[in-house]
């Protein structure tokens, strides 16, 4: 992390997990162990039926709701999709985009880019997932793969709206598996997921923008990972849903940094 440039974020992911009313449950519980500090901006993004509970328990908390996808049409013939101006509407902040599981349903990096420009356009903050598979990273083109996911993923963001993407590094051979990327790892790629950012736009952009890792982090490991320097938070999908987790991650985020 790197409070001095950028934003600590810890966002989670709670995927198809939790009803309206375990929702209710869990910002209540989550609310009375919320730490006071605010060294890191915090996000949970919910189910899209979850959202309105989520966002009237949170209301008065710094704790910002998100989506875990969105449509980059405004509206139309899209049974089942939600727009991003329907989510800002519902009191969304955040937008998950391009998240592994999405990917292996069929979305593109084309549709990434749509989606990511249209949760801009809406004033959302995009969470733009990237990560490489195993055999990927076993025939040593990770790099590459990331690089070529992030350039384009954020084709035609103008300079001025890169500052609000924030990018999520998840190795896909690290989500929900337990397996964790080292700290050494996970450091090694979010470095060069900023060294493309600094390509595309410049070092005063590269430094200033938020990249997290996610895939198994945990109330263990999070401080290890946090404490990297190109590791600016976390995305967490188990741990997320568990109140005392959650606050255990935030609070490892509360760590000296450059
Ligand atoms: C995720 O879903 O984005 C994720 C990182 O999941 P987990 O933390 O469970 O590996």
């Amino acid at each position: 992390m790197n409070r001095k440039y950028r934003k600590t974020v810890i966002a989670g992911n709670w995927k198809m997990n939790k009803t309206p009313s375990e929702t209710k449950e869990f910002m209540a519980q989550l609310k009375t162990i919320m730490p006071k500090g605010r060294w890191c901006d915090i996000a949970l993004c919910v189910p899209a039926v979850c959202i309105p509970a989520a966002v009237r328990a949170m209301r008065e908390t710094r704790v910002g709701i998100g989506a875990e996808n969105c449509n980059a049409n405004a509206s139309g013939a899209y049974t089942g999709e939600i727009a991003t101006n329907m989510l800002v509407d519902a009191g969304c902040k955040y937008v998950i985009i391009g998240h592994s599981e999405r990917r292996a349903m069929g979305e593109t990096d084309a549709d990434v880019n749509a989606k990511v420009l249209a949760a801009l356009e809406a004033g959302l903050t995009p969470i733009m997932c990237c990560g490489e598979s195993l055999e990927q990273r076993e025939a040593g083109i990770t790099d590459e793969w990331i690089a070529m996911q992030i350039k384009l993923g954020l084709q035609g963001v103008a300079e001025d709206k890169i500052r609000k993407v924030i990018i999520a590094y998840e190795p896909i051979w690290a989500i929900g598996t337990g397996r964790t990327a080292t700290p050494e790892q996970a450091e090694e790629v979010c470095e060069n997921i900023r060294t493309v950012v600094r390509k595309l736009y410049s070092s005063k952009h590269a430094r200033a923008i938020s990249i997290l890792y996610g895939g198994s982090m945990n109330e263990k490991n999070a401080f290890e990972l946090l404490a990297q320097p190109d590791i600016d938070g976390g995305l967490i999908g188990g741990a997320s849903l568990v109140p005392e987790k959650f606050v255990k991650i935030i609070e490892a985020a509360n760590q000296p940094t450059v």
